[in-house]
């Protein structure tokens, strides 16, 4: 479904002046859905909703641990089509309500959660998959031309990668943690060290099906509804709702070399950092989950995590080096935590989709991945805010990775004016009465 536009400055005019009053009125609406709590007693027990006190409490947290909102009830899911229902239902109802997705929650400031409205518990969908031996969320397809795999949206990239390995193929681009969902990573970029060669897990998708904002069920390609199919990927949860998506597989090694000899080749370092290991592909791929255990086991997975991922264009990033690194975080000395940094090759995303990236053919991303106690999470927040301050005065263009924001404002600069208008275009088209992921607080006062 293409939809072309007009393109008369007057229509646009006339379109953000709709915008903008449909943002309010949605705005209070939604205000004060969250402050009454009205999902009627008859339809939470027509969709077989949870509103017990430990299921909101659960649907209240995210990895952040740094913001917890009250849903009014919780779905736990046990089929694409409980979903689509629901969404029809608030799409239909006289008064909408909001409803979050919600993969794995490990977002860090509440984009999977909604205050009063419904969260979609996409690890119930899972546990009945994988409990019922006729369900299958990960498929892997050969076609002359290749292998590809269908997988569901609630579907982990590690189950993905098991799956898919026992054949011999895997996807090209993976995230450097896998215990994400596909409709998670695919709602941000899903990068990782080797997104500099194979692109961010955007762009190995070929095709998906996603329940809009109307509680309409969807497939869409680069090809056939477009619109859609741009939109959903980086668009942050706010067209519609991925149930599937096919993935372009690939012949994959058995083992890696696992070793930084070229990379540091003439440059200073430090002996200890220097390492070899020959690991199979999955062990590779699946390295950070042994840290995961670690942390879980000492209790210390659970703790706020004031995460800062920026993606800095190539031509400021010494500028970028000198103003933060040296003058920032030198200064304060309180950085705790992994520093991820890596290079990015624009020409590996496409600019229809939702992402929004710097515009400069190489780009650098800086992960600030902080655990901090529950008491001192405030300070790495005053340093997070530093960094996002002295980038502005500075005039270095960088853009949020998984982005929070919470002004209209910020979210028009994060995506400049022509891909806001676009996002505007396609959440009036896709989720016209601003059901969708409220959390990300675009288009919702969540
Ligand atoms: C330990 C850790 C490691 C990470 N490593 C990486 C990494 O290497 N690379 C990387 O790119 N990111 C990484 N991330 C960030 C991660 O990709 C994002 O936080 C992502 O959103 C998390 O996926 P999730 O399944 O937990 O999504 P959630 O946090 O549950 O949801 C995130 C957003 O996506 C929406 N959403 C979820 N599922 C769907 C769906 N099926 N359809 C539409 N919208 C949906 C939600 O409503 C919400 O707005 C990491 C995060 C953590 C905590």
């Amino acid at each position: 479904m293409v939809v072309n536009y007009p393109s008369s400055p007057t229509y646009f005019i006339l379109l953000l002046i709709t915008i903008t009053r449909l943002i309010s009125t949605v705005g209070n609406k939604t205000e004060h859905l969250h402050n009454n709590f009205n999902l009627s007693p008859d339809l939470i027990s027509r969709h077989n909703l949870n509103d017990d006190p430990e299921s909101l409490e659960s649907a209240s947290r995210d990895f952040g641990n740094l913001v917890h909102h009250l849903p009014r009830a919780v779905l736990r899911p046990r089929s694409h089509y409980d979903i689509a229902s629901l969404v029809k239902a608030s799409y239909e109802g006289p008064v909408p309500f909001t409803i979050s997705v919600k993969g794995q929650g490990h977002s860090t400031r509440g984009q999977a959660m909604t205050r009063g409205g419904v969260v979609v518990d996409m690890r119930a969908l899972r546990e009945e998959i994988s409990k019922n031996k006729n369900k299958k969320n990960i498929r892997v397809i050969r076609r002359e031309e290749g292998y590809y795999g269908d997988v569901g949206g609630e579907a982990l990239w590690a189950d993905v990668l098991q799956e898919a390995a026992e054949i011999g193929v895997a996807p090209a681009s993976w995230t450097d943690y896998l215990y994400l969902t596909v409709g998670g990573t695919l709602s941000n970029g899903g990068i990782s060290g080797q997104s500099f060669k194979y692109g961010p897990q955007i762009s190995i998708v070929n095709e998906m099906d996603v329940i809009t904002g109307k509680g309409e069920v969807v497939t869409c390609s680069s090809h056939t509804n477009s619109e859609l199919f741009h939109g959903v990927l980086g668009g942050l949860g706010q067209f519609g709702i991925i149930t599937r998506a096919r993935i372009a597989l690939h012949p994959a090694p058995k083992m890696v070399k696992w070793e930084i000899q070229g990379l540091v080749e003439g440059l200073s370092y430090m002996p200890g950092f220097y390492y070899e290991k020959n690991v199979s592909y999955v062990e590779f791929l699946n390295r950070v989950r042994s840290g995961e255990l670690k942390l879980q086991s000492e209790g210390l997975w659970d703790v706020p995590h004031p995460w800062l991922n920026l993606f800095i264009p190539k031509s400021q990033i010494m500028d970028f080096d000198l103003g933060v690194f040296k003058n920032i975080i030198f200064k304060r000395n309180i950085t705790t935590g992994p520093v991820l940094i890596y290079p990015m090759d624009r020409s590996k995303w496409d600019n229809r989709m939702s992402a929004s990236i710097p515009e400069e053919d190489i780009f650098y991303t800086v992960g600030f991945l902080h655990s901090s106690g529950f008491d001192n999470w405030k300070a790495f927040d005053a340093q997070n805010k530093e960094i996002l301050k002295f980038c502005n005065d500075a005039g270095i263009k960088v853009k949020q990775y998984l982005p929070h924001y919470t002004t209209q404002e910020d979210w028009t600069k994060h995506f400049g004016p022509n891909k806001w208008r676009t996002f505007l275009e396609r959440k009036l088209q896709f989720d016209p009465r601003m059901i969708l992921s409220p959390g990300q607080r675009i288009f919702n006062n969540d």
